[in-house]
């Protein structure tokens, strides 16, 4: 299940790319800008500044859509919305959208292909999420297709998964993007909800396999945004060999999407960074010998 295709990117990854969004994630960091992508199904978004009050959605999704006792939009019930799917193309002001769609490989191998021309020498693939790995058995054959037909499929990953996964797809993939996002173990529990000991696991792995690997590194206020848990990341990076790193200053961008869902989004109380605001991360991962870049 994928929720978007952003074509023409020149983003995650090298040259033009067509980024795929797998829907999914194993973990669910407090600060992520794609929590659309999180839940394994397909997700409600309710834009109120859309919505006409059409009540077109409300026979269609009741009894868990009601109309607003403040005289303006719906209110949703979203433990008794059992099938968000329903809700998919009912809103003539596209108030309600639905993310989250079953795609066929045949059906994404024709979408990919309409961007092949901008592709040239460099460009490709970059799948991303969610965490797209945890979807390997729709990956493989994708994956093997594009080897065959000679275009190149970056992976954006956590790396939170089983290795089996990553093992089951690795040789099909050019480049891997890992999200390292803390080297201890109780905060990244605390703020994402996963182990980190499999992600270093599966990292030292996929590095002793012979991967091409870049390491990307979300600069987090309040998590990891301090030059001894930003020193304490790179020399991981460094001892494992990795020649490339790039880091990812915070921003805000995803925050509307938390009021869509309903949820609450709770990095409220921090601003974006600036790209000098990472500037002394970037000189020390250069004074070990590392490539970087600022920004995806
Ligand atoms: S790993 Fe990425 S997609 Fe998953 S929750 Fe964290 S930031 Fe979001």
């Amino acid at each position: 299940m994928i929720f978007n295709i952003q074509r023409y990117s020149t983003h995650d990854g090298e040259g033009i790319r067509t980024l795929i969004f797998f829907k999914g994630c194993t973990l669910h960091c407090q600060w992520c800008s794609n929590p659309e992508g999180i839940p394994f199904g397909p997700t409600l978004l309710y834009d109120e500044r859309l919505c006409k009050d059409f009540g077109e959605c409300l026979s269609v999704a009741a009894p868990a859509l009601h109309r607003s006792d403040e005289g303006h939009g719906i209110r949703i019930d979203r433990d008794s919305l059992a099938r968000p799917e329903v809700l998919r193309d009912v809103c003539p002001a596209k108030a309600l959208t639905v993310a989250g769609e079953e795609i066929s490989v045949e059906e994404l191998l024709k979408e990919i292909e309409k961007d092949r021309p901008f592709y040239r020498d460099h460009g490709g693939v970059t799948l991303s999420g969610g965490e797209p790995l945890a979807q390997s058995e729709y990956l493989a054959p994708l994956l093997q297709e594009l080897k065959t037909r000679k275009i190149s499929v970056d992976v954006e990953t956590s790396l939170y998964v089983e290795w089996e996964r990553i093992a089951a797809v690795k040789e099909w993939v050019s480049t891997f993007l890992v999200d390292m996002k803390h080297t201890d173990a109780g905060k990244f529990r605390t703020y994402t909800g996963g182990d980190v000991r499999l992600v270093m696991e599966n990292l030292k792995k996929l590095v002793e396999g012979g991967s091409r690997v870049i390491i990307r590194v979300p600069v987090i206020p309040g998590f990891n945004h301090s030059q001894r848990e930003m020193i304490s990341i790179i020399d991981h990076v460094h001892a494992l060999g990795i020649r490339e790193i790039h880091f990812l200053p915070y921003h805000t961008l995803g925050m509307e999407k938390y009021r869509m869902m309903g949820l609450e989004y709770l990095y409220g109380q921090y601003r974006s960074l600036g790209d000098e605001e990472v500037h002394s991360y970037v000189q020390y991962a250069q004074s070990k010998g590392l490539r970087t870049k600022t920004g995806g």
